[in-house]
Formats: structure tokens, C-alpha cells, sequence
């Protein structure tokens, strides 16, 4: 295949994604009906708390050819955060949510679920074009040595023991959690008033909330994933007309570590601007009030769109952002703390750094960090039962 051959066989594969996403059953357990276009985050409980002439930002990605960037787009809230999720009758599972909010535990859970299922929506496509990518990929190689070795058996050489001890199936968790909180929300009717910070733990999975009175412009739905490729941390953001909704839903084995992190993180309001900045930089799926973006200095603003693709390979999960998204935000704060003596020296002094650009790898090293981190996961993904026309 030449560079032209290629590079149309990636946009094929594109647009056959793109289609299969559209084109879904709904998600819930024993539903056969087709799915709608519906909103994973309420349009009018929290998008349109932050929305201008109707807009928010995203991060959009842009094909060409073999390479995908990341563009900072405005996107109407009609769109943002829709995918193709549940059939009609199912999207209505979260009516409470769109009038009011979160306000219950069972709002709380829904929320959750809703959150979840647009992530295993999203990762089981993207999964069978992954395993068809791979399967070509396979298939080449294969021919390739027949020609030039016969006698070599690649099957055995690509499928071997390492491969079988290290192959990961990314959505398998996803799905359990999916169920687990589908079994949730079937059985419990607990309208309950949910206080400003509450911790619930369902099996071995921890939901973190926390309610505070500020609205932090940007509507965020999040998933990292550890290491393993097992461990599964969902962040969501939800700003209300008054105040703002953060849940952790914590699926990963590193309960404890991220507990003692949420706890400092939520301390204060400067730590939280923090901690939702960190969960902005290591994964593109949020959309952010507009103007908080216009007032961002080209300089800086050109490395946060770099970071934005390098960010969470080159660093630990929720590991503090080295610059400033929140500009006025954080101004008012470190005000406020500063006006009441409530800051350090050396605290002072972090977040002013945090206004200059900071110093960055060259962007084909990082790119080729990336791919080689992105090449890793490809061979040991393991996405041959997924592989679906
Ligand atoms: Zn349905």
C-alpha cells in the first residue's frame, strides 16, 4: 500500500467508525430498539449554565491522512456531549436529571450510569475498528512472510505466551461497572437528598461527590484508564446555575491513593481549579464556557492544545497541570486567600508560574513517544471478539 492507498484506508475507517457510532442498538441490558442522538450531560440542567449565543468549546479531531490533531472548535449545545446511547424510552430513565439536576442518590447513580454508558459506547466502536486495524495490520504481516520465510509461522510468533499473559481487553471492566450500576438504579428508589460531599461505595466501586458553591465553567465527562488497562477512573463535572457537581466514579484497585489525592484536592477552592484542570488536560471529552478560552494568551493557549494529545502519556493520572485554564477564576481565589492570608510563599508563587508557558519537549519527540506508548497498546489490545460489521 503507497502513502495515498494508506492514508484513504484511514479515512475509510474513519467514517465506517464515525457510522457505527450513529448507527447503535441501545445500551441498556435487553433492549433491541435503536438508539437516539441524546445528551450525556443534561443541555439544560448544565450545558446551557455555560453556554454563550448557545455555544461552549470542545475539542474536536481532524483527519488527515494517517494523523488526527485535536482543534478547539465552538459547538452548539444542541450537540455537545450527544452520542447515540439509548433508544427513546430508555433516554426518559433520566428526566429527573434534566429538570433538576442532581439532587437525590438516585440522580447521583443515574448520573453515573449515564456517564459510563457514553464511554462503553464509545470504546466498544472505536474497540472493532481497533481490532479490524489490527487484523489488517495482521494480515500483512503475515503475507509478507510467506513470501520472503515460508517456513515462518507468524500466528505463533504474534499470538505467543508474552502476548497471551499481556493482552488486554479494555472494555470488559467498563461493562461490568456497566452492569453493576444499571443493577443500581433498577433496584434502588432512594430519593434521598444528597449532602454536599458524600462517598458511597457499591461492590468494590467508590463514588466521590462533592458540591461547591461556584460555578466552574466547563461540563466535563472524563475516563482514564491505568496501567493495567483495567483500572477505570470516571471524572465528571457538572455546573449548575449557582454551584457545581464533581463526581469521581473510582473502578480502579488504587482506591486508597486516590481517596488521600481527593481529599486534599477538594480542600480548597485553588486546589479544585487545579484538580478539574488536570482532569481537562489528560482527555479532550469536556466543553468550556468560550470566553474563559478567549482570554487564555495565544502563547500559552497553543501549548495547552499540544498538551492536550501528550499530556496523559507523558504523566501520572491526576497529576497537577503546570499551567492555568481557569485564569479569572483562579485570580479571584488567590485574591480571596491571599486577601485572607490563607497562602504561602511558595504556594504564591506556583500558581503565578502557572500564567507563563511552560517548557515543553519538541513535538516530534513527544509524537513519537506517544505512537511508540499507542503501538504498545494496539499489539496487546485484545479486540478480535469486537470486530463486528
Ligand atoms: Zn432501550
Amino acid at each position: 500500500m503507497n502513502k495515498q492507498e494508506e492514508s484513504k484506508y484511514f479515512e475509510m475507517l474513519d467514517k465506517k467508525n464515525k457510522n457505527r457510532k450513529k448507527s447503535a442498538r441501545c445500551i441498556f441490558t435487553g433492549c433491541e430498539k435503536h438508539s437516539i442522538g441524546s445528551h450525556s450531560i443534561s443541555k439544560n440542567s448544565h450545558i446551557k449554565n455555560i453556554a454563550e449565543n448557545g455555544e461552549v468549546m470542545s475539542f474536536c479531531p481532524i483527519r488527515q491522512g494517517e494523523n488526527k490533531e485535536l482543534l478547539l472548535k465552538k459547538v452548539g449545545i444542541n450537540q455537545a456531549s450527544v452520542f447515540h446511547g439509548f433508544c427513546k424510552e430508555h433516554d426518559q430513565l433520566f428526566q429527573g436529571i434534566d429538570i433538576n439536576g442532581i439532587c437525590t442518590y438516585k440522580d447521583l447513580f443515574l448520573q453515573c450510569y449515564r456517564s459510563v454508558c457514553y464511554w462503553l459506547h464509545m470504546l466498544t466502536v472505536d474497540g472493532s475498528t481497533m481490532g479490524e486495524l489490527q487484523k489488517y495490520t495482521d494480515d500483512v504481516m503475515r503475507g509478507f512472510f510467506k513470501r520472503i520465510i515460508p517456513s515462518f509461522d507468524f500466528d505463533a510468533f504474534r499470538f505467543d505466551k508474552e502476548y497471551e499473559e499481556n493482552k488486554v481487553d479494555f472494555v470488559k471492566t467498563i461493562r461490568e461497572l456497566k452492569t453493576l450500576l444499571e443493577t443500581q438504579i433498577e433496584c434502588i428508589n432512594d430519593d434521598r437528598k444528597i449532602d454536599n460531599s458524600v462517598l458511597v461505595q457499591i461492590g468494590d466501586v467508590e463514588i466521590l461527590f462533592r458540591k461547591v458553591e461556584e460555578v466552574i465553567p466547563v461540563v466535563l465527562n472524563t475516563m482514564n484508564t491505568i496501567a493495567t488497562g483495567e483500572d477505570n477512573v470516571f471524572q465528571i463535572v457538572l455546573p449548575n446555575k449557582m454551584d457545581t457537581d464533581i463526581i469521581v466514579i473510582n473502578a480502579s484497585h488504587k482506591r486508597v491513593v486516590l481517596l488521600d489525592t481527593w481529599k486534599v484536592a477538594t480542600s480548597n477552592m485553588l486546589n479544585i481549579i487545579e484538580l478539574i484542570e488536570s482532569w481537562m488536560i489528560s482527555n479532550e471529552i469536556w466543553y468550556i464556557q468560550p470566553s474563559v478560552i478567549e482570554k487564555i494568551p495565544e502563547v500559552r493557549l497553543k501549548i495547552i492544545c499540544e498538551d492536550i494529545r501528550y499530556w496523559q502519556g507523558e504523566h501520572k493520572l491526576w497529576e497537577v497541570y503546570d499551567m492555568s485554564i481557569f485564569d479569572d477564576l483562579r485570580q479571584k481565589y488567590f485574591k480571596i486567600y491571599k486577601d485572607n492570608d490563607n497562602l504561602d510563599d511558595e504556594y504564591e508563587e506556583k500558581e503565578r508560574q502557572k500564567f507563563i508557558p511552560q517548557k515543553r519537549l519538541n513535538k516530534e519527540q513527544r509524537e513519537k513517544n506517544m505512537r511508540r506508548l499507542m503501538g504498545k497498546l494496539q499489539y496487546y489490545g485484545d479486540f478480535r471478539d469486537m470486530t463486528k460489521e
